[in-house]
């Protein structure tokens, strides 16, 4: 089952998530000259949330018996999916919306099948940031205690992202990417320079086993 993507309000651009809503707006309402409106209007128009979808949001909001926000939000889309407001067509739309805002996954140098599945989106976000590729997998990879490191089983647990220069958390770039990756359900430490964040409700402190100033190291949760 869909859930939508995004809270759909005046100013928001637009997109299928819109056009998919609004058909499932008014086949709830059974409101037919909106509906022929509607599909008479071109696909810029369907997929453009305005001033008449927002009053369309608040009639669908009072027959429902919520609050009239006029906004598209997870509670009037479940009052229109409980009233079977959303069809094939309007389903297919906010999948593909979905789809569409994905991001796109960067392969790492040893390969997909070098790295857990798990951890494919947070090795793309750093790579997009414009990090490099410092290692996946390495079975000869330890951690400062000597035993193996999440480097060391296939596919690894981990991955490094290099930087320049390295300065470890004053370099901006490098930063960024930590602070995007700190916080991630999927990963159960985040490295860089002298701070560490941690899966544990800690967050970001002190890391003082050093080592990491010119890569950046996710460790997943295993
Ligand atoms: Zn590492």
């Amino acid at each position: 089952m869909n859930t939508l993507t995004r809270t759909l309000k005046e100013g928001v651009p637009a997109g299928k998530d819109v056009e998919g809503f609004s058909r499932a707006m008014l086949r709830y309402l059974d409101d037919g000259k909106n509906w022929t409106a509607f599909y008479a209007s071109l696909p810029v128009v369907r997929r453009r949330w305005g001033a008449a979808k927002v009053e369309l949001a608040k009639r669908c909001a009072l027959k429902a018996g919520l609050p009239q926000y006029g906004v598209g939000g997870p509670a009037l889309e479940k009052a229109l999916r409980a009233a079977g407001a959303f069809d094939l067509r309007a389903n297919r739309l906010l999948d593909e919306y979905a789809e569409s805002i994905k991001p796109t996954l960067v392969e790492p140098d040893q390969g997909f099948a070098s790295l857990h599945q798990s951890l494919w989106e947070a090795y793309s976000i750093g790579r997009r940031g414009g990090l490099s590729d410092l290692g996946t997998f390495n079975p000869d990879s330890r951690l400062p205690s000597g035993r193996p490191s999440d480097h060391s089983v296939y596919p690894a647990y981990a991955f490094d992202l290099g930087f320049d220069p390295d300065t470890g958390w004053a370099n901006e770039q490098a930063r960024r990417v930590a602070l995007a990756l700190g916080g991630r359900p999927e990963l159960e430490y985040v490295i860089l320079g002298n701070r560490i964040w941690t899966n544990d409700g800690r967050g970001w402190h002190a890391y003082t086993s050093g080592g990491h100033f010119n890569h950046v190291h996710a460790s997943g949760v295993r």
